[in-house]
């Protein structure tokens, strides 16, 4: 995606901007995001920004993040990008429905650190531990149709 700057970024939010904790985007790579997500530094809120397939807006959604936790050796598999992580690589993320009043939620587990982009790109350690052949083209095309399908039944796109 395009750089986009920290104001544009906030306005993309419908909650207030004061609501909306933005971090130091110098180090970002662009070219390598298909959408933007960060953590809030409480580590309960994560945010996404992507640019909508209906109209090519920004659109922001904040996510409640529950780190998951387990004594047990388990593998788990973030819905969207497919990177396999060894226990606590990934997180439950919840979206509110727009106008339910929080009473539905959809929720997904995603890498914890909403780094989806760059673990496609193989640019975030550690490797997956489950080996895709799909090119990375077809892997962001999932990954977007995944994100948008999401995000339009919680009917923010
Ligand atoms: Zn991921």
């Amino acid at each position: 995606m395009d750089e986009i700057s920290a104001s544009a970024l906030k306005e993309s939010f419908e909650s207030s901007e004061d609501d909306i904790w933005v971090p130091d985007l110098s180090h970002v790579s662009w070219s390598n995001r298909d959408f933007l997500g960060w953590i809030h530094p409480s580590g309960h809120l994560g945010y996404v920004v992507l640019i909508s397939p209906q109209d090519g807006s920004l659109k922001g959604v904040v996510m409640r993040r529950l780190l998951r936790s387990s004594t047990r050796v388990r593998l788990d598999m973030c819905c969207l990008c497919h990177h396999v992580h060894r226990l606590d690589g990934t997180a439950m993320f919840t979206v509110t429905e727009k106008g339910s009043r929080g009473r539905r939620t959809i929720a997904n587990v995603v890498c914890k650190d909403l780094d989806c982009s760059l673990r496609l790109r193989n640019l975030a350690e550690p490797g997956s531990l489950m080996t895709e052949t799909l090119y990375p083209e077809a892997k962001i095309w999932r990954m977007q149709k995944t994100l948008h399908r999401w995000l339009t039944r919680a009917k923010y796109l």
